[in-house]
């Protein structure tokens, strides 16, 4: 109860900047354009910013846009939703930089990373014997890198990552400018999600797929024409009702159910190789990271039980955005294994 004892005080030191409304009083509901920026209620705001009826206050509604990019300093029901991302985007940004900065893996640096990896999902005590059941696959711990192999899918990724959670706290935070600047940020935001969806993918595919160009390309081409897709259905002007929460949420659902079918083809293309057992481990992680996202997005819990209690912190959105970073950062750690695998195996 700490939390809700937190929740409140931070509430009553908002009180100065929240507009004195009586509920069904339209009157005394304004825009914030004729006077200095606050905070309102669920009540006061235009249609375009209705989303969600269970967050009942601490609403900047059509805020100058100067004033909305500041807000990204002062605590409002929005402020967690921006910054979870930011940070997660600082996050893939320092990953990124590593990445890049990084030499190619020797053969034992490798072994120790998969052989931690075993360790933790098949719950192997023993580190020499999780070394052991690598190299007796990938050879003498000692033999040479047998390829360079590009990273180009494995950086699309992190791109696609950055992408969509740059988009998504740009949109949080500048949305409540107007219904011009909330349609372009919303749909900007929607197509972030969909490059992290398509990307993700592309590591997956590429390196598992390494020798086998026709089901390479044929995975490639169809995620990218459905991402495509999914961006023009969300240009759509009805994309963005409340209503359709579960259709928006269908959406990006299938787009990501649809990499089941290369990773169970992966799979049984390698089945028992601690590579591909490691990596689909990892998937399965970040499927139900998504999953469990796209549930509390579409039910809105926890806030629909108690509405107004989860306004500033702890409500749906916020867990959803935690929830989109863990997904991410777990495919990343995929990411690096298929990077390695292949720059060991080549094809
Ligand atoms: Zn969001």
């Amino acid at each position: 109860m700490a939390t809700v004892t937190t929740l409140e005080k931070t509430a009553v030191l908002l009180e100065p900047l929240k507009e004195d409304v009586k509920v069904g009083n339209t009157s005394s509901c304004c825009s914030g354009h004729k006077q200095k920026p606050h905070l309102v209620s669920y009540e006061c705001l235009p249609e375009f910013l209705k989303h969600n009826e269970f967050i009942i206050d601490y609403y900047r509604s059509e805020w100058p846009l100067k004033d909305a990019f500041f807000s990204l300093f002062s605590v409002h029901n929005e402020t967690l939703n921006v910054w979870t991302h930011l940070v997660g985007f600082f996050l893939f940004l320092s990953l990124t930089f590593s990445a890049t900065t990084s030499n190619p893996m020797d053969v034992n640096t490798m072994n120790a990373t998969l052989a931690n990896s075993t360790n933790s999902f098949l719950h192997i005590n023993d580190p020499v014997a999780s070394v052991q059941l690598l190299t007796a696959v990938n050879g003498s711990p000692t033999s040479e890198l047998v390829a360079n192999i590009t990273r180009w899918p494995f950086y699309a990724y992190l791109c696609g990552a950055m992408f969509c959670l740059l988009m998504s706290s740009t949109c949080h935070l500048l949305s409540c400018h107007s219904q011009h600047t909330s349609y372009i940020m919303l749909r900007l935001d929607y197509a972030g999600i969909t490059s992290l969806i398509v990307t993700s993918f592309y590591p997956l595919v590429y390196y598992s797929f390494a020798c086998y160009p026709f089901f390479q390309n044929l995975y490639i081409a169809s995620i990218t024409v459905f991402g495509i897709a999914a961006v023009l259905v969300s240009l759509l002007p009805a994309f963005e009702k409340p209503d359709l929460r579960w259709a928006r949420a269908g959406l990006f659902a299938c787009m990501g159910l649809s990499g089941l079918v290369p990773i169970i083809h992966k799979a049984i293309l390698y089945a028992g190789k601690p590579e591909a057992m490691i990596t689909t481990c990892y998937e399965m992680l970040m499927g139900l990271f998504y999953g469990l996202g796209v549930v509390v997005y579409a039910t809105r819990a926890p806030e629909r039980w108690m509405p107004g209690k989860f306004d500033l912190a702890g409500h749906s959105h916020q867990l959803f955005h935690i929830l989109v970073i863990a997904g991410a950062y777990t495919h990343y750690l995929a990411g690096l294994i298929y990077v390695r695998w292949r720059e060991v195996e080549g094809c």
